[in-house]
């Protein structure tokens, strides 16, 4: 099958567990051989728009599309391209980890064992050790190895990082990530820390409280964003910092027109940015 198009469109979907909204008009297209980070606090519905990727769960409103299928109605179609690591990485503690690979390779016809066994040496897994027995950084290397020697399409990562020790961090995962992504295959991962989105990722959306607040190419938001300070009344303190959106000179010229002197503009980082786009800015 010669692939073409979005890998995923997720396109106005909304989720309630009861009366908690979980996801709200979510809408977001992922184009192949990009690395997106879904970043946002606990709770802001990450784990919730990868379950609807995986057709685990059913959009109550919207669509979801991954390779152009529908996840819940199709999935034989759309499963068996898709590697993913679960936030609770659930792997079966009885086996040892040579038996969790041929177990999970019987699931895949394009299974790579010589790529696994690779990872498995590359991330110092003993393949004669039980799952059960393995610490938590071991666990979440075995989880990556089982999500990836198939060589998915699609890469489903929820919080990859959490578990792996920060050298395996940002050598190991990172590396995997880029490799991924070169060789024209598309990664999504979830994470609630910016540093590690800013640099693993190219495209980052930002979900808080089951809304996408900004979505795109992160050299796009960062050339976007300024930190403006702005003087009312002429004195000193009648400054303010803000964090906006838009054309620089613009945005300066618009302050000026309000009768605001513009004190100071320059980039925004994305830290800033996030916390001006989140409830967190909104409740200070
Ligand atoms: P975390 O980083 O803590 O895993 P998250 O961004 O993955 O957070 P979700 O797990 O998607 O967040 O949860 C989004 C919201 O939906 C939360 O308020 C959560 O409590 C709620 N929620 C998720 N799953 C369920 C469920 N099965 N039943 C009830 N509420 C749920």
């Amino acid at each position: 099958m010669t692939p073409t198009g979005p890998v995923v469109v997720v396109d106005k979907v909304s989720r309630r567990f009861g009366d908690k909204i979980a996801l709200a008009e979510v809408d977001l297209v992922l184009e192949r051989g990009v690395v997106l980070g879904l970043v946002g606090k606990n709770g802001a519905g990450k784990t919730t728009l990868i379950q609807h990727l995986l057709g685990l769960l059913r959009a109550q409103r919207g669509s979801v599309r991954v390779f152009g299928l529908d996840p819940v109605s199709d999935p034989a179609g759309v499963l068996g391209r898709i590697g993913y690591l679960s936030e609770e990485r659930s792997l079966p503690g009885w086996m040892t980890v040579g038996e969790l690979m041929r177990y999970t390779a019987a699931f895949y016809p394009r299974w790579d064992s010589v790529y696994a066994t690779r990872l498995c040496d590359d991330f110092r897994l003993d393949p004669r050790q039980k799952v059960r027995t393995l610490s938590r950084g071991q666990h979440a290397r075995a989880g990556l190895v089982a999500a990836l020697a198939h060589r998915p399409e699609l890469l489903l990562l929820d919080e990859p990082s959490s578990g792996l020790d920060p050298v395996v961090r940002r050598d190991v995962l990172e590396a995997i990530l880029h490799t991924v992504a070169e060789e024209g295959r598309t990664v999504l991962f979830s994470s609630h820390l910016l540093d590690e989105v800013e640099r693993m990722s190219d495209q980052l959306a930002l979900i808080d409280g089951g809304r996408i607040l900004l979505t795109g190419g992160l050299d796009k938001i960062r050339e976007r964003h300024w930190r403006i300070t702005v003087r009312a009344g002429g004195t000193p303190s009648g400054e303010r910092t803000l964090i906006r959106e838009g054309d620089r000179e613009a945005l300066a010229a618009e302050f000026e027109r309000s009768g605001n002197e513009c004190v100071a503009i320059s980039p925004a980082s994305l830290d800033e940015i996030f916390f001006a786009r989140t409830s967190d800015a909104e409740a200070s």
